[in-house]
């Protein structure tokens, strides 16, 4: 089951939360406790908690009601993607995940976001990549924990990856790490981005 990687989230955020959330709101600390970690996956809080307000004006070219990304995606998926949750670190498919060439494609609308040479392990535990297929990835800025990060969204449809770090001193050519949730994407083994450049 996925209790221990989840139990390793909450310390997680218990460390962030110790050190961002000096006024945390008394009502999410009953929440924690082990009897209501059983329904982590539909815990609304922790969307809450990682949501970023910056975005809730942007309009992007795939639009779709909240209520039709509820149908298309799985609970996990959306609350990923549309309430800016966060996988538990180790957890994701693509972790480990070091193909050697294909594309990884946003989970929600399938527009290519980052091909597999753009992949470096970080050991950060969530899937690392150095730079992205151009402008498929949209950066806005997140003020939530009193901490000011650079939310990574999909250019296309506006769904939530995860945050990109910068100056951390990766052997990359480009010295950033976009930290993306497994669960925002799809890895294709063919590479369109790639098909389509050799056609131009
Ligand atoms: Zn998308």
């Amino acid at each position: 089951m996925r209790l221990p990687a989840f139990s390793q989230f909450v310390r997680t955020f218990y460390a962030l939360s110790n050190t961002t959330l000096r006024a945390a709101p008394a009502p999410l600390r009953p929440a924690l406790r082990p009897t209501a970690l059983k329904s982590m996956p539909t815990i609304p809080f922790l969307g809450a908690l990682f949501s970023s307000s910056s975005q809730q004006t942007m309009s992007y070219p795939h639009q779709k009601s909240e209520s039709e990304w509820q149908a298309q995606l799985n609970p996990e998926q959306f609350r990923i993607l549309r309430q800016k949750g966060t996988e538990p670190p180790g957890s994701g498919e693509y972790d480990k995940h070091q193909p050697d060439h294909g594309v990884y494609t946003c989970a929600g609308c399938q527009a290519p976001l980052y091909t597999a040479k753009q992949k470096f392990k970080s050991h950060c535990g969530w899937p690392a990549f150095y730079d992205t297929v151009p402008g498929a990835v949209t950066r806005h800025t997140d003020r939530t924990f009193g901490m000011e990060r650079t939310e990574i969204v999909c250019s296309n449809c506006g769904g939530h990856l995860g945050h990109v770090f910068k100056g951390e001193g990766y052997p990359t050519p480009t010295d950033e790490r976009h930290c993306v949730n497994s669960i925002s994407l799809k890895f294709s083994p063919e590479d369109p981005v790639k098909e389509k450049e050799s056609k131009a």
